[in-house]
């Protein structure tokens, strides 16, 4: 079995739609740390798991510096940007962290 962990740090902005009141559904930003496990069995005809940079390609061009709001279709929690990380980089990714800040970090492991 093939390990790959690539991490990235974006920066973006985001407000929280939630059921209770908090300054969180204020928009804010965080400089947020991802990392992406990916795994396989077999390498493909590169030699590779999954090409870091197509990871960096995914999570870097779609989220640095943008309104998670505005380019993801869903409340955009960690939980919630790890869980779509790892669906964008099926079938090798099997683990995503999310770090928003210090302290406070979501993972999202595939079953
Ligand atoms: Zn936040």
């Amino acid at each position: 079995m093939y390990t790959i962990i690539k991490q990235l740090e974006i920066s973006s902005a985001h407000r929280l739609s939630l059921s209770y009141s908090s300054k969180c559904e204020n928009l804010h930003g965080h400089n947020w740390i991802i990392t992406v496990h990916c795994r396989s069995n077999e390498l493909n005809t590169d030699g590779m798991v999954i090409d870091f940079s197509h990871i960096k390609q995914i999570v870097k061009d779609k989220l640095d510096h943008q309104t998670l709001n505005d380019v993801l279709p869903f409340n955009p929690t960690a939980e919630n940007i790890a869980r779509w990380i790892c669906d964008q980089l099926q079938p090798s990714c099997y683990k995503v962290e999310v770090k928003e800040s210090d302290g406070n970090t979501a993972i999202y492991e595939k079953d």
